[in-house]
């Protein structure tokens, strides 16, 4: 597996986390390949630069976004594996990931730092929110490296290497052994499953630039958990040199934007004409409460 140290000095590589990485290995097209592919549609004639930035703000008002693909982006990434559960859920995009059948897992595990850790939010069940006293935030880091390493003993063991556990795994006496003496190890494949979701894994990652920007709409998000976050936010940052006036319009239309529902509109509509919001206006508008906290927020 690689380590982090490996990538320090590479300037087409960002550190992300305590031990992974996104590093930008190659690229197909730019923004002018975005244009040249949708001039195609419109017929030739407009060429200058300001044109291609107006062809694309175009193309990502309208959802004309078929010449996006046009460009596509291959990264090596190093995340935890709870990261990479939601990262490849991203369908479209093409991968070749680490082997935990044919090589040893890494002894690397992801640990918060102490600003992460925080309590269960309340009102988003897929959140975090408040803060845990400063003892305690020591203390989890504390329980959940021991278990790290308690866990990677016991991977170690399996695979038959009688010294890395034996403090915990091999305590039994000689005449009743936890393990025989000449226990030969287990399976890489089968050994692994004792191994935690912090436990790193790494993988070549390849997607165009459309479904790219929809996997940055929603990881980059303030709601996207922090550890995948980190990761988007740095991918986000390597394409940018590369297609600069296509992510400014993702900005603009995409990443900024928001959509409303129909409720939402017709309560804009009044809004704009004078009207204050209170709940039950809300409601008036067939808006919950939670609809109508959403909709505030997102204006306020
Ligand atoms: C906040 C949040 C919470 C989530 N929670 C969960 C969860 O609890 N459990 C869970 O399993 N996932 C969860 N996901 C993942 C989510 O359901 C999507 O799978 C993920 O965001 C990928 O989105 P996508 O399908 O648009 O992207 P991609 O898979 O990259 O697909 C891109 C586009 O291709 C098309 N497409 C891809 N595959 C198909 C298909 N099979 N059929 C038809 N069209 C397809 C769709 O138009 C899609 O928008 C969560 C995502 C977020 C952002």
């Amino acid at each position: 597996m690689t380590a982090q140290t490996e990538i320090l000095d590479d300037p087409n590589y960002i550190p992300v986390l305590d031990h992974g990485f996104a590093g930008l290995v190659d690229h197909l097209g730019d923004d002018f390949a975005i244009t040249r592919a949708a001039r195609v549609s419109y017929g030739a004639g407009t060429k200058k630069v300001s044109e291609d930035r107006g062809l694309i703000r175009y193309l990502m008002r309208h959802q004309h976004t078929s010449p996006l693909e046009m460009c596509s982006f291959i990264f090596h990434l190093k995340m935890p594996i709870f990261v990479a559960r939601q990262h490849i859920r991203h369908r479209m995009a093409n991968l070749n990931e680490y082997s935990g059948r044919y090589s040893i897992m890494s002894d690397e595990f992801y640990i918060p730092d102490l600003d992460q850790i925080k309590p269960q939010s309340s009102d988003n069940k897929q959140g975090r929110a408040g803060e845990v006293d400063d003892v305690s935030k020591h203390g989890v880091q504390w329980i959940m490296q021991t278990n790290q390493e308690l866990a990677y003993q016991a991977y170690q063991t399996l695979l038959g290497d009688r010294q890395a556990g034996e403090d915990h795994y091999d305590c039994y006496s000689e005449s009743d052994p936890l393990l025989a003496g000449d226990f030969p190890g287990i399976a890489r494949e089968l050994a692994r499953t004792v191994l935690p979701v912090s436990n790193y894994t790494e993988m070549y990652w390849k997607s165009d630039l459309n479904n790219l920007f929809k996997y940055l709409k929603l990881r980059t998000d303030a709601h996207a958990q922090y550890e995948i976050r980190v990761l988007a936010d740095a991918i986000y940052t390597l394409i940018q040199p590369i297609v600069p006036m296509a992510c400014e319009a993702f900005e603009d239309y995409m990443r900024q934007s928001a959509t409303l529902s129909r409720m939402e509109v017709a309560l804009l509509r009044k809004l704009l004409e004078g009207l204050a919001v209170d709940e039950a206006t809300g409601s008036e508008f067939g808006l919950s409460k939670r609809e109508l906290a959403d909709f505030r927020q997102r204006f306020a």
